[in-house]
């Protein structure tokens, strides 16, 4: 069996504001093995960003309500903050959309690569410095011992989230969390950059959590696909099960939104509605308001896992045993049919 890296077990969080108690996260479980590449999806507000934050422990000022993320089968919430803070970077590294707010405009890319180096190994700087040029390297930039020496600025957008991956890859991190890495940059950057992560976790055998809202994008990059709205997990599967064989109407919602090569682009605000108030999140299914399919049961009652093979899973009544036959969502999912009574 895969040895599992991290697990995350019915995680909540929540932020306090002065209308009340915003339920971020609202009991999610996943786990990520050692050197697979697993992408979180959903729209913005959907949880995928806050559920990396709280893996890292910077969800402040959210708050973690309850729940365990287990690295290596230890419980990284009952870990003190100097054993957090050596945690991160040196076991588990992050990089963000915009790496203009993660580098130092005043210090130069070399100094900041070893300097994050000199935090975590017991190494000269000259050997910290020769850490940079390899890092720099690795993640192709041209003449690394001649751009060390250059400030942020003197990068592209592209370059600078090269150096970011290289920052965060410098203390051989055995997982890498890429919140939206390649949001800012122009499409064929954002293939090399997708490539680039792709080729690193090859060569590292690092674990990836790639969190995009674009289901196109985890496509070539990851194996398993978790897909996020409400803050809750609506489906789950291999990235076949999700392009192929989605049962979920809101993941096919998203896939809708893929632009294809040639066609015309339908985004992903064409999903009809909004978001629900995590203040008071709904009772029953998160996507009740928006749904095409929804039924009586949809609003009242918590809808549970229904598995759909050794990766799939989906939170959608939809997928009950029982469930009426809609033929229009029989269509969409690619044919697996159920029964025809109520759930109820
Ligand atoms: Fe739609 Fe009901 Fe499924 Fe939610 S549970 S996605 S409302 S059919």
């Amino acid at each position: 069996m895969e040895e599992q890296l991290l697990e995350v077990k019915n995680l909540k969080t929540s932020f306090f504001t002065h209308v009340g108690e915003v339920k971020a996260i609202r009991d999610i479980s996943f786990s990520v093995r050692k050197g697979e590449a697993v992408g979180i999806v959903g729209e913005s507000g959907s949880g995928k960003s806050v559920t990396s934050l709280s893996i890292m422990q910077l969800q402040h000022p959210g708050r973690i309500m309850g729940g365990e993320i287990l690295f290596h089968g230890e419980d990284l919430l009952k870990k003190n903050k100097k054993e957090i803070r050596k945690m991160r970077s040196s076991k588990i590294a992050m990089i963000f959309q915009d790496p203009m707010t993660s580098l130092n405009a005043l210090i130069t890319i070399g100094s900041q690569i070893s300097e994050a180096v000199l935090e975590h190994e017991k190494l000269s700087k000259k050997q910290a410095m020769e850490r940079a040029v390899e890092m720099l390297r690795l993640v192709g930039i041209p003449d690394p011992e001649e751009r060390i020496h250059c400030y942020p600025h003197e990068f592209s957008g592209g370059m600078r989230q090269r150096v970011m991956i290289a920052m965060a890859l410098s203390c051989n991190p055995e997982l890498l969390i890429a919140d939206e890495p390649t949001t800012a940059l122009d499409v064929t950057i954002q293939a090399q950059i997708l490539r680039l992560l792709n080729d690193l976790k090859e060569r590292t055998n690092t674990s990836i959590i790639l969190i995009t809202h674009d289901l196109g994008v985890v496509a070539s990059s990851c194996s398993r696909i978790i897909v996020m709205y409400g803050g809750q997990i609506m489906e789950t599967g291999t990235v076949e099960d999700i392009f192929y064989s989605p049962l979920h109407p809101y993941t096919m919602g998203l896939l809708k939104s893929i632009p294809k090569a040639g066609g015309s682009r339908e985004r992903l605000q064409s999903i009809a509605g909004t978001p629900p108030d995590m203040l008071q999140p709904p009772a029953g299914c998160p996507f009740y308001p928006r749904c095409e399919f929804a039924m009586g049961v949809c609003r009242e009652r918590t809808v549970p896992e229904f598995h759909r093979g050794e990766e799939h899973a989906v939170r959608c009544w939809l997928c009950h045993p029982g469930a009426p036959v809609v033929d229009k969502y029989e269509n969409q999912k690619g044919g697996v049919r159920r029964g025809t009574a109520s759930p109820d």
